[in-house]
């Protein structure tokens, strides 16, 4: 994914409070009109504009489409700038206002938007619904004053929307590099430990129930020692690579030296135990010999109520029965998993 469509959410998040209380200060500014312009004078166009804007001012709040939410932000200048052409329509002395009133929109609404093309549409927009309630007559013979307070207004904000969304994204795309390299494995780029079991530990916390493999490699001291620490760094390589390419698991990561974790969704034993033989048979097969290798798992299942260091002990003890009892083998509740479908899975 482009890193530019990686922070766009966070973006959001960070624009979402500001958004937010600017169109409200917007309705409240609406209702003041309304109340001066008499409440007896209501009618049932006032409350149909009001009732919009407390619509889309609260379905920008909760929406979670990216995409919507963009329209949303479109949607409320739209709305605030047709009720108030619609206010100063129906009064004529009001007409005055129509020139202040724009350049105050298009001005407040630089921020308001998460790109600058949606900021100029906007603002377009709300001088093309004002220009025609500005009163003319009382700048005849200035109209070019007008236009450059059209121009300006513009302007102004397209400058700091603009500055303002480019600064935030380049802060945005750095923390996003850093974020990435803190939780990336550096020589396999798979998560590292601590990223792995965060996103385990938020697996737990939203109640989600599954299996943890955990997986080391066979006498990899032995190859760094008789090949040299380079082929052991390929073999690591390779086993990532299986890791990633061998379908079945939810999320896997580098949590030490030569061992690996994997984390399978479901509750079905059957599914995980020929997931990980199937696993193994593909790290088996990764590495040509004389460098090829082999690797031992052990097995826990986890569910919402798991604590997770009981469900790293209890894989980490299946793991170490599977080393004892013959190494590049599944163990599961200290049982060696598909014993009998081993040879298939062994050639
Ligand atoms: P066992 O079958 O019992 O797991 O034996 P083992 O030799 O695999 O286990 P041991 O814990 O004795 O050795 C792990 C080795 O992994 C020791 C260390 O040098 C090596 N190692 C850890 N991280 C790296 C790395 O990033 N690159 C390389 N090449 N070797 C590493
Ligand atoms: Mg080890
Ligand atoms: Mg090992």
């Amino acid at each position: 994914m482009p890193a530019i469509f990686k922070i766009r959410p966070r973006m959001r998040t960070l624009l979402s409070p500001a958004v937010i209380k600017i169109e409200l200060v917007g309705i409240l500014a609406w209702l003041g009109a309304l109340f001066i312009d008499s409440v007896s004078a209501l009618n049932v166009i006032h409350l149909l504009i009001t009732l919009c804007l407390l619509s889309v001012w609260y379905v920008h709040r909760v929406i979670r489409s990216f995409l919507m939410w963009r329209v949303m932000g479109g949607l409320y200048i739209f709305v605030l700038s047709v009720g108030f052409a619609y206010v100063i329509r129906s009064h004529m002395e009001l007409r005055i206002f129509a020139l202040p009133l724009a350049v105050i929109i298009v001005l407040s609404s630089a921020i308001l938007f998460i790109t600058v093309g949606d900021y100029l549409l906007s603002s377009v927009q709300v001088w093309l619904l004002m220009w025609t309630h500005i009163d003319i007559d009382i700048y005849r013979g200035q109209e070019l004053y007008l236009l450059l307070f059209c121009v300006s207004s513009v302007s102004i904000g397209f400058t700091l929307s603009f500055t303002y969304l480019r600064n935030l994204r380049s802060v945005l795309l750095v923390e996003s590099e850093i974020r990435t390299l803190a939780e990336t494995d550096f020589l396999t780029s798979l998560l590292n430990r601590r990223a792995f079991m965060e996103l385990f530990q938020k697996l737990l916390a939203e109640g989600r129930y599954g299996y943890f493999i955990m997986l080391d490699i066979d006498g990899f001291k032995l190859k760094n020692d008789q090949y040299g620490h380079d082929v052991g760094d390929k073999i690591l390589c390779a086993m990532a690579n299986c890791l990633k390419t061998t379908p079945g698991s939810y999320c896997v990561g580098r949590i030490g030296g030569e061992e690996f974790g994997v984390l399978v969704l479901g509750g079905d034993d059957l599914v995980v135990q020929e997931y990980a033989l199937r696993l193994l048979g593909a790290i088996r097969a990764s590495v040509a010999p004389p460098h090829h290798y082999t690797c031992s798992a052990g097995i826990a299942r986890f569910s919402a109520t798991s604590d997770m260091s009981a469900v790293l002990k209890c894989a980490d003890n299946n793991m170490y029965r599977a080393k004892h009892n013959g190494k590049d083998r599944v163990f599961q509740d200290g049982e060696q998993v598909g014993a009998l479908m081993l040879p298939l899975f062994a050639q």
